[in-house]
């Protein structure tokens, strides 16, 4: 009986669970038998494989996280090390591994593929940084987190007219920082792909302030370059504005937990199926994703060649809503 491996690899997201049982479900479904490798690369290196069953990916639907934990390994950043890899999935049968994760997994994924080993990646990231698919799996639960932070600060900021600094995740891609933002009614969103200097955000803070705007919610990307102090900058510098209250929140790891959106479980379910179905009509090396609504899968290396686009339309959209 022909295997299939499945790792989650580099930052976890909520939905990574329910790819890893749709994976197994229909590998399952079409005959084939599965092994889980924990621990992503690193746990493949150290063998820690486990077979799985229908049962044993029962009740993770809804848990955020990932049931076959993640983790980084330098070891498979090497050449020796990946010949130790393909070593040991042959030695279980493994001829197939679908990988989860961000673009560093990815990376490692297509290297394995050129060794023999028929690779098929899953976009796990709440980052939403890979341009050959509009969603990744964990973005939109990510993006109602942080809104759910915002909703909660915009009541005590509307209570108090203060102005609030909310620090989210995004060291190269803003769109968290965007979505979460716009659908926030944040007054700023600050971007990683758009420099905006602080003095220009004080600048709209004082004519959103004249036009009677009592408290304000900046958004801010923790790798917005424009701002090189960050969060401390900012509010250093609002502080000096008459009658400026200003408060931080850094949302940090909470924005990669909890239970993964609806959008995210069906996204997640449906590339993960897409993945196996790859297998069965013996394609390697593709990454699968969603575009335009529709399940696609394109050239790992392809894939990673394409250069993400940062969405100018809505950033100019949500700045017009802000005033
Ligand atoms: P993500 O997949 O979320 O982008 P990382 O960039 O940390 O996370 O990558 C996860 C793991 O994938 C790394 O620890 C490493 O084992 C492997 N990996 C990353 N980049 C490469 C690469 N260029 N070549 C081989 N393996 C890589």
């Amino acid at each position: 009986m022909k295997a299939i491996g499945v790792l989650t690899s580099g930052g976890d997201a909520p939905g990574m669970n329910a790819a890893i049982r749709a994976v197994v479900r229909s590998a399952i479904y079409y005959g084939y038998k599965v092994y889980g490798i924990e621990k992503g690369y690193k746990g493949l290196l150290d063998e820690e494989i486990v077979e799985m069953d229908l049962s044993s990916v029962g009740d993770i639907i809804q848990r955020g996280g990932t049931i076959l934990k993640s983790s980084r390994s330098e070891e498979f950043k090497t050449e020796q090390g990946r010949e130790k890899a393909v070593e040991i999935l042959e030695k279980y049968g493994i001829e197939n591994l679908v990988v989860i994760g961000g673009d560093g997994s990815f990376h490692g994924a297509n290297l394995l593929s050129k060794l023999g080993v028929s690779t098929i990646g899953i976009p796990g990231t709440i980052d939403n940084d890979l341009a050959y698919t509009d969603y990744t799996i964990g973005f939109d639960t990510a993006v109602n987190t942080i809104l759910d932070a915002i909703s909660k600060i915009r009541d005590t900021s509307s209570s108090h007219d203060r102005v609030n600094i909310v620090e989210v995740m995004g060291r190269n891609c803003g769109d968290l920082a965007l979505y979460a933002g716009l659908a926030g009614g944040a007054e700023s969103i600050v971007v990683p792909e758009i420099e905006i200097k602080t003095e220009e955000i004080v600048k709209r803070f004082r004519t959103t302030q004249k036009r009677g705007k009592k408290h304000s919610i900046i958004v801010l990307a923790e790798g917005a370059t424009g701002i090189k102090g960050g969060a401390r900058e900012l509010k250093d510098a609002l502080a000096e504005e008459d009658n400026a209250d200003v408060r931080i929140t850094v949302l940090g790891h909470v924005q990669r937990g909890g239970a993964p959106s609806s959008a995210d479980r069906v996204l997640a379910s449906k590339l993960g199926n897409k993945a196996v179905e790859l297998i069965i009509e013996g394609k390697s090396a593709r990454a699968v994703g969603v575009k335009d609504n529709k399940v696609i899968e394109m050239d790992i290396e392809e894939a990673l060649s394409l250069k993400k686009e940062f969405d100018e339309e809505i950033y100019e959209m949500a700045k017009v809503l802000s005033i």
